[in-house]
């Protein structure tokens, strides 16, 4: 049987966890689908036209159309269920500006969501500072979360005196004396929300930011005492929208159907005491499915948008009927489902660990040590009956090697051949194992160890940071030779020192995958990977482990004829950018170096010429991009 794209496409999930947005063509290259229609980018064949951009690997491609085609399948979703179960009222999607603060992608968001009132939310000054300076529609709302001091809220009311509806969400109870001052101070009338802690949980990996152990969010008690602070100072008609978050990646439905339960009465029994408020917002946790496996494992989720949406209207529509209060303006923070799908890292694999070509023999002379000899004996004697029991000999004779070496009795040549011995054993073990009906775990665990390692042009610090600090998962697929049959079992390492920057564990639909089949390199043939869905949080977390830097970036938008076009190429951090942010002057570095090239020239040890090309080098390497080039 033929091996083909279609093989392919299922092995890696392609279909599974693109969600229509990545395929595979007929040259058996990935492609992307920005609209989600029949038009598609071949991202193998962009490559040459973005070297043209002067663009570099690791490489972050963005495609903006992806965050539009995102921003209306969510409010596709709201309207259609507000017009399914006849819901008395609308729906606002906020973006909360923290999964991406990058300007193109909230100016994309902005502009996608223009006509649909779409507003921005944020957690902190800075980011407020972001939100003030888009153009929303009229009935566009601002939700200021996280905590607050005295000019994240003079900065909130001057957003009103802008003309912009921005709401301050009390997290904390302090924060409505805070609010009453400031506001009474500016003679500016507050939009003020708050942010109640439920006592439903969220799930998966974020279970921690809801429940009565939250760190954000008022308990009832705290509401009740901050409606007395407001209403004392004479704001109770200002407070108009209830909060809350029940954290992000919410794998359950149930788990987003009890919070919005919970909410929901929360703001009827509000709305029946007489505080006139207008807006429900259920916060973000909209999740996206990492592996494809719709189910409710962490890397996944197991409903749709349509979905979330539809339990949302409904759960609220209810509840208010029961209650007989008039239903709120639908509020969401959805962060992650917008952005995910819209970055792709396309990293380059330089190489592979060394190893041994197996199966073949290792020439041992006659006078090696009689271990090595005997090492030798148990490899050509294995054989399918037998592995298991030789398999442990040999791990026997591997201590006595290595007691013998630290006794001063092994010369380096005998310890070399008795490692390449051992090698060649395991690895004819794990062969054999294989064949067997079952396969006992320690050779389950022998096979994760000897796993080939690609060896891949990026840092898993800078572009996936959740895969180091959470083991969140990331789809990784190569971009081309799809039509090939993969057939070494690898992992792929980072080029950081730090034994942490290596993906070791792929997004499977069925199982845990330690290992991704990728294809044999080609010498002198470059070998591309794309780690896929890093939009969400990924690019904007990134940190400089080793001084790798910001990639380089090209963003990629799919014509109306379907031909791709490059809109934007934005160079990544330069060495000295990278060092500058960590107190290195550029200036100073060179002057240093130059310094030390005079001394040397003047003790008559280095000649003017040597000195002024090693100077011209090092400032050079300075402009040069952090990460290595393979060409
Ligand atoms: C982080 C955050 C969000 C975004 O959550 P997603 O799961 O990415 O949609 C929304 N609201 C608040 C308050 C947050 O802290």
């Amino acid at each position: 049987m033929t091996y083909t794209s279609r093989d392919a496409s299922r092995y890696y999930g392609i279909d599974a966890w693109g969600q229509g947005y990545f395929g595979v063509n007929g040259r058996g290259n990935l492609t992307v689908h920005p609209q989600r229609d029949e038009r598609r980018i071949d991202i193998f064949g962009l490559l040459g036209r973005l070297k043209r951009h002067k663009v570099r690997f690791p490489l972050l491609l963005r495609f903006p159309q992806i965050l539009a085609s995102r921003v209306h399948e969510l409010f596709d979703a709201f309207d259609s269920a507000v017009r399914e179960f006849h819901y008395d009222g609308t729906y606002r999607g906020v973006f909360p500006i923290k999964v991406n603060q990058n300007a193109d992608v909230v100016s994309a968001i902005v502009h996608a969501g223009r006509g649909r009132n779409l507003g921005l939310e944020a957690g902190s000054k800075a980011e407020l500072a972001i939100a003030l300076t888009h153009d929303l529609d009229e009935g566009a709302i601002v939700v200021c979360n996280g905590y607050k001091d005295e000019e994240y809220v003079r900065l909130a009311l001057r957003g009103c005196q802008l003309g912009y509806k921005v709401f301050l969400i009390i997290e904390k109870p302090p924060e409505a004396e805070l609010i009453a001052k400031v506001s009474k101070q500016m003679g500016v009338e507050p939009y003020i929300g708050i942010r109640t802690r439920l006592q439903s949980r969220g799930s998966g990996m974020w279970e921690k930011s809801t429940g009565s152990a939250a760190k954000f969010g008022l308990t009832t008690q705290e509401l009740l005492d901050a409606l007395e602070t407001l209403t004392r100072h004479g704001l109770e008609s200002r407070f108009q929208l209830l909060h809350f978050h029940a954290g992000s990646q919410i794998t359950e439905i149930r788990r987003i159907k009890s919070a919005v339960r919970e909410g929901a009465r929360i703001y009827a029994k509000l709305r029946s005491e007489g505080y006139p408020l207008e807006y429900l917002d259920v916060g973000g946790g909209l999740g996206v499915d990492y592996d494809g496996s719709n189910t409710s494992y962490e890397a996944s989720m197991n409903y749709t948008v349509r979905e979330y949406a539809n339990d949302v209207v409904y759960i609220v529509d209810e509840i208010c009927g029961a209650e007989n209060v008039p239903v709120p303006t639908l509020v969401s923070e959805s962060g992650r489902a917008l952005t995910a799908y819209h970055a792709v890292l396309i990293s380059e694999v330089g190489g592979r660990n060394a190893e041994e070509p197996s199966g073949e023999d290792i020439m041992v002379p006659a006078d090696a040590h009689d271990t090595v000899k005997e090492l030798h004996e148990i490899w050509l004697g294995m054989h399918q009956k037998n592995h298991r029991e030789f398999f442990h000999d040999a791990e026997a004779k591997r201590e006595e090697l290595l007691k013998n070496f630290d006794l001063g009795f092994l010369s380096l040549r005998d310890r070399a051949l008795g490692e390449r011995l051992i090698g060649h054993v395991r690895r004819r073990t794990v062969a054999f194992a294989k064949e067997q009906r079952f396969v006992p775990d320690e050779f389950i665990e022998l096979e994760k160890n000897l796993v080939t390692k690609y060896i891949a042009n990026f840092s898993v610090f800078q572009s996936i940071p959740d895969h180091w600090a959470l083991d969140q998962l990331f789809p990784v697929v190569p971009i081309h030779r799809l039509g090939e049959k993969p057939t070494v079992a690898a992992t792929l390492c980072d080029v950081t020192c730090d034994s942490y920057g290596e993906i070791d564990e792929f997004v499977d639909p069925l199982e845990k995958r330690t290992s991704l089949n990728m294809h044999e390199l080609q010498k002198g043939k470059p070998y591309y990977i794309a780690v896929a869905l890093i939009g969400a949080y990924q690019d904007v977390l990134g940190d400089y482990h080793n001084l790798f830097g910001r990639v380089d970036e090209a963003h990629v938008v799919v014509g109306k004829n379907g031909a791709a076009r490059i809109v934007k190429a934005v160079p990544g951090d330069e060495a000295h950018e990278v060092l500058e942010l960590f107190g290195h002057k550029q200036d100073e570095m060179v002057a240093a170096v130059r310094a030390r090239a005079d001394a040397l020239v003047a003790a008559r040890k280095l000649t003017r010429a040597k000195a002024k090309q090693a100077v011209a080098y090092f400032a050079e390497s300075l402009d040069g991009y952090t990460y290595l080039n393979f060409r």
